[in-house]
């Protein structure tokens, strides 16, 4: 579904992706880990071109990601994004904040989007809060928004970066438990996440990265158990 093939990104004199080759099936869940700075993020922002790359190829579901206007709109609304901190909006109930996108950008009928909406909102567990404001909710509970709100578009597939590092720690449960449904179902997800023991159980593979570099790629078992290059072996002493 996604294939990322000698993918090349440079912030000035910076190479933060640094040949990466990747390709992540339909239904496959691929967690991404790494030290900061190795690329991580840049490289979920490359997948639904929030960040130009400089060279090399990233196809969705067979296409080349599109430089533009509707394809581009489509592309990204094809691809769900979950980012550290929520981005509701502050002004809008939760159920308008899930309903926005499917209405506004796809101009689906409200009447159609609010039971959709509704169902997702009982899906991620907070159906009764669907008439508060953000602020009124805690921060596992928003994030639990933000995923029901990328999933009214209906994606593909689903990016996740670092989804609970803002979280209080009661919290991460809560949203992981959402994201692991999520994965149970099928859906085709990356996710960003120094959570392992999502990596460990809810992941088809593990991709490391390093220096920009995508280092390893391993399903969990086999990577936690005997990483091979020093630097993931450096990286798991200090994480585990
Ligand atoms: P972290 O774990 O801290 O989130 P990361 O693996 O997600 O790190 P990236 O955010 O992808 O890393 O950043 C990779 C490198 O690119 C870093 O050195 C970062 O400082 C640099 N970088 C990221 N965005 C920009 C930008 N807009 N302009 C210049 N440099 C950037
Ligand atoms: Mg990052």
């Amino acid at each position: 579904l996604i294939v990322l093939d000698k993918v090349n990104k440079w912030f000035g004199p910076l190479h933060v992706l640094d040949n990466v080759s990747l390709s992540v099936a339909k239904g496959e869940v691929v967690v991404v880990i790494g030290p900061s700075g190795s690329g991580k993020s840049t490289l979920c922002r490359a997948i639904n071109r929030l960040e130009p790359i400089n060279d090399g190829t990233i196809t969705f579901d067979g296409q080349a990601l599109p430089a533009e206007g509707r394809p581009l709109a489509r592309l990204r609304s094809e691809v769900g994004m979950v980012f550290q901190s929520f981005n509701l909006f502050a002004h809008k109930t939760i159920l308008q904040n899930v309903m926005l996108g499917p209405v506004k950008v796809r101009k689906e009928k409200p009447a159609v989007v609010r039971d959709r909406a509704m169902a997702l909102l009982e899906r991620v567990g907070i159906g009764n809060q669907a008439e508060k404001y953000p602020a009124q909710l805690s921060g596992g509970q928003q994030q639990r928004v933000a995923i029901a709100r990328a999933l009214a578009m209906q994606p593909k597939a689903m990016l996740f970066d670092e989804p609970t590092s803002a979280l209080d720690p009661e919290m991460v449960g809560e949203v992981l438990e959402v994201m692991t449904s999520l994965a149970k179902e099928g859906m085709t997800m990356v996710v960003v996440t120094h959570e392992m023991g999502f990596a460990r159980h809810a992941a088809n593979r593990v991709v490391f990265m390093a220096d920009g570099q995508l280092v390893e790629s391993a399903p969990p078992a086999e990577f936690f158990a005997n990483p091979k290059s020093d630097r993931a072996k450096d990286f798991l002493s200090k994480i585990l």
